[in-house]
């Protein structure tokens, strides 16, 4: 789910200059308080920002350190500083330098990247009060002594006590206040470093290889892409029984056969969910399935090309919210996507049980100003009550013509908005339209 090109335009959007807003320090001072210590689950499903429930609310990752509370909505810039316009980026305390978030409790923890006295880059767990202010390290995060660099970039996750988290292809796990080489090899390929042949999968080149880390009671997952024993390219998942430390595969992108015809056939599928022993999956394109890990089998929960041909999607454990959005793709660069492609168009969220029973759909064409706006819609997240997601208004315009031409997009308006699952209403929660340049 994470890729490089997300990761540098986080980046770059740390350094983003903010004005004056509503922060009241007096309201976030008591904002923590974990409400388990499980892998939260929902919060793991998109590139745009990191996430961390915690009793009354969540914390994320959005240009700034912010806080949603979720009984009114209200979003606040987390700094905690009095008199503070948080445009400095060296003196506000919410532009803490996050790569991912960790968990709340006492304390919020994140990992960032960083540099050690000699140069090298290093990445540290740290830690900060409810309102961003007492920034602490905690500890550095050892890396694979194979690795001729840190370049790791897949999040880690927090579960039961101990950060997992990934140095190229070894997957480590150390409790977020131990020391550093207290880290211990959850899982490492025979050779690391060389090709591999992991339980029938082929792995070339591993330090190419992307691990999205997912935890489930005692099981640790972690999904790759790999050749499978056809030599095709598919996402695979394995398990590891965090009971005994065993690992084994239990699923592969199923094959068109299996499932039908979808956007990126036999590859990767476009959104995944796993919980109590079945992963759940959308096939932009196609159908939403879940596979049994036990048995294999699969099962079509709904007809969700009956909606919308294509689309991106968001779990959790109760509710599938279905954005039927269109890959656009864009010669040149496009603020904020970087060239490429990325997703527009999408007017309408249809909501899902996890069983595929169709709940409601929810209208989004009430929040653009222009009706010819383009815009880019990503779904960040959703809980038992609520969809979240961002939309950002572009205008674009073309240069040149026949095969030299390129498309640029311009930025209009970021918003982060919010779809009541129970009664439909759709908000804008907060505008960052004034706060980006
Ligand atoms: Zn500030």
């Amino acid at each position: 789910m994470k890729n490089k090109i997300i990761s540098s335009f986080l980046a770059v959007s740390t350094a983003l200059s903010l004005t004056a807003c509503d922060n009241n320090s007096s309201d976030i001072s008591h904002l923590t308080g974990m409400i388990n210590d499980d892998f939260q689950k929902n919060l793991h499903q998109t590139d745009r920002g990191s996430y961390v429930e915690t009793e009354n609310g969540y914390y994320f990752t959005l240009y700034r350190l912010c806080y949603i509370d979720k009984e009114t909505g209200k979003v606040t810039i987390v700094c905690g500083k009095p008199d503070c316009d948080h445009k400095d980026d060296n003196a506000c305390n919410a532009a803490i330098p996050c790569v991912y978030l960790l968990k709340g409790g006492d304390r919020l923890y994140f990992v960032n990247d960083t540099y050690a006295d000699d140069g090298e880059a290093i990445k540290e767990v740290k830690s900060v009060n409810g309102d961003a202010t007492g920034l602490k390290t905690e500890q550095e995060l050892k890396f694979n002594e194979f690795s001729s660099s840190q370049s790791s970039y897949d999040d880690g996750i927090y579960h039961r006590g101990y950060i997992y988290y990934v140095s190229d292809d070894i997957i480590y796990r150390v409790k977020p206040n131990a020391d550093k080489d207290a880290a211990e090899v959850v899982w490492s390929p025979e050779n690391p470093g060389e090709t591999q042949l992991v339980d029938g999968g082929l792995v070339y080149n591993p330090n190419w290889i992307h691990y999205t880390l997912w935890a489930d009671g005692d099981f640790l997952y972690f999904m790759t892409k790999m050749q499978d024993e056809d030599e095709v390219n598919k996402q695979m998942l394995f398990q590891c029984d965090l009971t005994d430390m065993s690992v084994k595969r239990v699923w592969k992108t199923p094959s068109a056969d299996e499932v039908g015809e979808w956007e990126t056939t036999g590859v990767s599928v476009s959104q995944w969910y796993i919980n109590d022993g079945y992963i759940y999956f959308y096939l932009s394109g196609g159908d939403m399935w879940r596979s049994n890990l036990s048995t294999g089998e699969n099962e079509k929960l709904a007809e969700t090309h009956e909606k919308t041909l294509y689309g991106s999607a968001v779990f959790n454990d109760e509710y599938m919210c279905l954005l039927n959005d269109i890959p656009v793709f864009f010669y040149g660069y496009t603020e904020p996507y970087p060239g490429g492609m990325f997703r527009s168009m999408g007017d309408t969220i249809y909501v899902y049980k996890t069983d595929g029973t169709f709940v409601r759909e929810l209208s989004l064409t009430g929040l653009y100003d222009d009706p010819d706006e383009l815009a880019q819609i990503d779904m960040l997240f959703c809980d038992d009550n609520s969809v979240y997601f961002l939309t950002t208004g572009m205008t674009t315009s073309t240069s040149g013509g026949g095969n030299m031409s390129v498309q640029q997009g311009n930025r209009k308006s970021t918003n982060l908005c919010r779809g009541d699952i129970n009664t439909g209403k759709v908000e804008i929660v907060y505008s960052f339209s004034s706060i980006l340049k």
